[in-house]
């Protein structure tokens, strides 16, 4: 039994029927509405640490390019690659340092000049004549939707089961007899299983504590002031087609293409939360679109079609938290930042994890356990990072 239908849960009810198990996903809402569909679903190890995190966020996006051809990845699998543009001096030597510590690391990464920058991306503005400008040719973006689509209907042709709606919204979790676990659904029903994983992204605290294990997931609360955990996405179109084909980073945007010839915007300074007006979201969703308007080609016709907050499913030291709960063992949690770079790989682990044999080595460093009886430090990422 998998809780959740986002990226992570759809990806590891796949690979647990790819196991041979006989796998029921549950949502409360359609299959992909929660967080991942407002994703910036950049698939990267551009600037993680420490270095076993980085390693698996790496190995994230080699697990995506081998998953892609069986699950037609054309739908939603775009290779893009990624530009990024320092235009301060702290910038300047932030990036170059940040290119030298990757390279070293075995991570597609150099310095490029604006001539290559121009023929990688024909559509980029080059705001500053010397801005430092990377190329990081492994990095990727994800199209959510159509992904998860194509992975909740592989599931389901390989037997398993999607509840949605009130049959898919978990009320409660206990442990029966021979700790055999239950869940009990808003319609009534009560379901048993061999395993429960719950990827219920921002909402697995709350899973947690219907099992009795409250504070062993510990995520930034989104609903403190000032807090990193919301943000805002916005959408904006048409795109001419001599549009952007890139990820790309500046100081002020975050960009990236769209379906439906959409660009997806995010930005580092936008302080937001989910009780933000509707009138102050679109002003700072125009103030979005004009910088992009000063980054890239393409956009004369555009107007904003979504402004979106949106809230990171954060854990309180940045790192996954993966495995059985400390005090309510019976339940598996997945929660995760970058869920859409770690799907594919933190789901083949998990599997891997799940069947009988030796726990994975790879999950160590991400077991709940690691917060019992210690004062938890909250940080906070980059945009989209
Ligand atoms: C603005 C923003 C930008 C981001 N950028 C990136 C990026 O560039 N790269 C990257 O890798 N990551 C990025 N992330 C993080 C990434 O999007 C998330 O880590 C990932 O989407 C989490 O997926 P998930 O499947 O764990 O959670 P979700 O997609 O939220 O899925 C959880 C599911 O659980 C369901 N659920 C909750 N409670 C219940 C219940 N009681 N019963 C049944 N179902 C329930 C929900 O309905 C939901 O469908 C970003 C996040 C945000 C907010």
């Amino acid at each position: 039994m998998v809780i959740g239908a986002g990226v992570l849960g759809a990806s590891v009810a796949v690979r647990l029927a790819r196991a041979g198990m006989q796998v029921t996903l549950l949502d409360q809402d359609e299959p992909g509405h929660g967080t991942s569909r407002w994703s910036f679903a950049w698939v990267n190890s551009n600037d993680k640490g420490p270095r076993p995190y980085h390693d698996l966020n790496h190995a994230g996006i080699r697990a995506w390019a081998e998953l892609a051809p069986g699950l037609d990845g054309a739908a939603w699998y775009r290779p893009a690659g990624n530009l990024e543009l320092a235009t301060s001096d702290s910038g300047r030597a932030e990036l170059s340092a940040r290119i030298d510590r990757l390279a070293g690391w075995g991570y597609p990464a150099r310095l490029i000049d604006a001539a290559e920058a121009a023929e990688l991306e024909p559509a980029l503005l080059l705001p500053d004549p010397a801005a430092t400008i990377a190329w990081f040719p492994g990095e990727a973006y994800l199209l959510t939707e159509p992904l998860i689509e194509r992975l909740v209907a592989y599931l389901t042709s390989q037997g398993g089961t999607v509840l949605t709606g009130e049959p898919g919204r978990v009320i409660g979790l206990n442990a029966g007899p021979g700790d055999t676990p239950r869940i009990r659904t808003a319609d009534g029903a009560v379901l048993e299983a061999d395993e429960v994983v719950c990827c219920a992204g921002r909402w697995t605290p709350g899973l947690a504590a219907l099992a009795g294990a409250a504070d062993t997931v510990p995520l930034v609360p989104w609903d403190t002031p000032g807090s990193p955990a919301p943000a805002l996405v916005v959408r904006v179109g048409p795109v001419t087609p001599q549009g952007p084909v890139r990820l790309i980073h500046t100081p002020q945007i975050a960009l990236r293409p769209h379906s439906g010839g959409l660009l997806h915007l995010e930005a580092p300074d936008m302080p937001v939360d989910l009780n933000t007006p509707e009138a102050e979201l679109n002003r700072l969703a125009g103030e979005l679109l004009n910088r992009t308007r000063r980054t890239v080609r393409s956009l004369d016709q555009a107007r904003v079609v979504a402004a979106q907050v949106c809230v990171r499913p954060l854990p309180a030291d940045e790192q996954s938290i993966v495995g059985r709960l400390p005090g309510a063992e019976w339940l598996y949690v997945a929660v995760t930042h970058s869920g859409v770079t770690l799907a594919a790989h933190l789901s083949r682990l998990i599997a891997a994890d799940l069947a009988p044999g030796a726990p994975s080595a790879e999950l160590a460093a991400y077991r709940p356990g690691r917060f019992a009886g210690t004062a938890v430090q909250i940080t906070g990422p980059a945009t989209g990072r």
